[in-house]
C-alpha cells in the first residue's frame, strides 16, 4: 500500500551499530546475542516522521514506530493524533498537512 507521507529515514553509522549490537549484547539475557561484525555491515536506520497540528500548527519529530503502532492503515490513509499543545485530534504528517493547507 503506498504511503500518502514521507517518513526521514537516517542510517545508522558503522560505530552506532557497532555500539547498538554490544549494548544489545551486555543485556541480551535470554536471547542470543548479535554478531556485532555482521550487524555493522547490515543497513540499519532509524525512522521518524514529522508531524504537524491543523489548528495550531505545532509541529514535531516522533520515532515511527511509535506512530505506526497506534495507526490502523486500513482505517485511514494517514496517521491522527492529538495534539500536545492544543488538544485537538488535529495533527496530522507534515506532507497531508501541506496538501490539506494548499502548500503544495
Ligand atoms: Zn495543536
Amino acid at each position: 500500500m503506498p504511503k500518502h507521507f514521507n517518513t526521514i529515514k537516517r542510517y545508522l553509522t558503522n560505530e552506532e551499530k557497532c555500539d547498538r549490537a554490544e549494548y544489545f549484547n551486555e543485556f541480551c539475557e535470554g536471547f542470543e546475542t548479535v554478531d556485532v561484525e555482521a550487524f555493522v555491515k547490515k543497513d540499519i536506520f532509524d525512522e521518524s516522521i514529522v508531524l504537524k497540528c491543523l489548528n495550531c500548527g505545532f509541529q514535531e519529530e516522533v520515532d515511527y514506530d511509535i506512530i505506526s503502532e497506534m495507526w490502523n492503515e486500513f482505517e485511514s490513509d494517514y496517521p491522527e493524533s492529538y495534539c500536545m499543545k492544543c488538544n485537538k485530534p488535529d495533527v496530522v504528517p507534515l506532507d497531508v498537512y501541506n496538501r490539506i493547507k494548499g502548500l503544495k
